[in-house]
């Protein structure tokens, strides 16, 4: 892999740029493989990349059937943070956060990881209790956040309201080593390095069906032909219930679509990320100074990959509340992807009733922090074929028994 570093850089602007290389190879399929994934989202790249890395698996095909990347990966707002309430998730989204400190490093690609900190806001009573109650679980979980005064908001965000008028900021539950990442270059990154290994990424190839046989998977069928395989993960996000019905088995997944939009760049106004779930909204700014705004899903469930008018209104209104200087800006675009949640809001890394077919799926709205440790739980569990201690809360066996894990508090709009 050519490896890239200042000096790569300096040398290629002496060379008019004409020496990069191709950052992945575009395959054609193979007859067969150890492992296909299905899906070239992050979750989906990062299981592939965690099982080259840490079990030496490298006859790997990743199959995707738009572009790398296009998926919620492509479309969310790109918020870090491991503040969970449950110990499972506070486990899985921490050793999520901590690989992205260095993952920059790790794959020799800019990921652009900024842990400017998150804060979400208390603007009622019920959630300075619940907060509060999550920054308690989060010092035995070893996740470092606390509970933050209405003072120490204003110092640290200037431009809030925090006199209401009517959500006064009652204090905050702050993280400070959460942030944000470029999402295009996470799933970029980790592309890069599977097809350094060897293993083939499959673009505008799309899986048709599951191919069986006496109850193990044997392979795929795809826009390319079919391709067998010994072990599948399915990695789809929004299309698992789809996916999952060409395996021969439900899931306890809806799937619905969720928006955000960015405004106009302005001068930097705002370091931090800030999520108002009572108002129902939250912000940061990039590094291009556009206002980036997330706000809720619909309501009814469906497979539209696009926004609407209705919820640009709803959040903006109630983010002017919180923020009242967005009310001069121009928005610039907005954007929906489709979002796979769980009753619990937690996700799903699980074996299925399908022997060798194992899925990743039920992120919801939050699963982009997510992406390095579930790729690392999703790789263990393929690899061994049993989830492994960062997976094994997450079966979906858990529905029929009765042991949720409830992320409601903490997934609630929050990204
Ligand atoms: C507007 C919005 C804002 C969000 N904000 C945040 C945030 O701030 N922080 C956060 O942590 N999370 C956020 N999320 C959630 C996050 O984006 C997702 O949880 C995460 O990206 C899911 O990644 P994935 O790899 O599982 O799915 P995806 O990136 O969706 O990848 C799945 C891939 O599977 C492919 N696929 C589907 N069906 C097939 C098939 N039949 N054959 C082949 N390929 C197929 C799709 O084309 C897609 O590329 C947000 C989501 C949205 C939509």
């Amino acid at each position: 892999m050519q490896r890239y570093s200042v000096f790569a850089v300096a040398r290629e602007a002496m060379r008019q740029h004409t020496g990069w290389h191709r950052a992945w190879a575009s395959r054609a399929p193979r007859k067969s493989y150890d492992v296909i994934i299905v899906g070239a989202g992050g979750h989906g790249l990062a299981t592939a990349y965690y099982l080259g890395k840490n079990h030496g698996l490298t006859n790997v095909a990743v199959i995707e059937k738009g572009w790398l990347g296009g998926g919620n990966t492509g479309r969310n707002t790109t918020i870090i943070r491991s503040n969970y309430l449950q110990d499972p998730s506070a486990a899985i989204y921490e050793k999520a956060r901590s690989l992205y400190e260095t993952i920059s490093q790790d794959l020799n690609y800019n990921v652009m990881f900024s842990p400017r900190g998150v804060m979400m806001l208390a603007q009622t009573e019920h959630e300075i209790r619940g907060y509060q109650r999550t920054a308690h679980a989060n010092s035995l979980q070893g996740v470092q956040t606390e509970f933050i005064s209405p003072q120490r908001v204003k110092e640290l965000c200037p431009i809030i309201e925090i006199r209401g008028p009517r959500y006064p900021v009652l204090g905050a539950l702050w993280q400070a080593r959460g942030g944000t990442a470029r999402h295009d270059a996470v799933a970029w990154g980790y592309a890069r390095a599977c097809s350094d290994m060897g293993m083939d990424i499959i673009q505008q190839c799309e899986v048709t069906g599951v191919r069986s046989e006496n109850g193990q998977v044997t392979g795929v069928e795809t826009t390319k032909g079919a391709i067998g395989c010994n072990k599948l993960g399915i990695v789809v996000a929004g299309h698992s219930g789809v996916l999952a019905e060409m395996a021969g088995f439900r899931l306890p997944i809806e799937s619905v679509a969720l928006q955000a939009l960015v405004s106009e760049p302005i001068k930097p106004c705002m370091d931090v990320v800030v999520m108002a779930n009572t108002v129902h909204g939250y912000m940061s700014q990039s590094d291009k100074g556009e206002m980036v705004i997330g706000g809720g899903a619909d309501g009814y469930n469906n497979y539209t990959q696009r926004g609407s008018f209705l919820h640009i209104e709803e959040t903006v209104r109630a983010l002017v509340e919180t923020f009242p200087i967005i009310s001069r800006l121009k928005m610039l675009r907005q954007w929906g992807g489709i979002v796979d949640m769980t009753g619990d809001r937690s996700p799903i890394i699980s074996p299925t009733p399908l022997g060798n077919c194992f899925i990743n799926c039920g992120w919801g709205t939050g699963g982009f922090k997510a992406i390095p440790g579930s790729g690392w739980a999703t790789a263990e569990m393929i690899a061994r074929g049993t989830p492994g201690p960062l997976a094994a809360a997450f079966g979906l066996e858990r529905f029929r028994e009765g042991r949720f894990i409830d992320e409601s508090v903490a997934a609630g709009v929050a990204h």
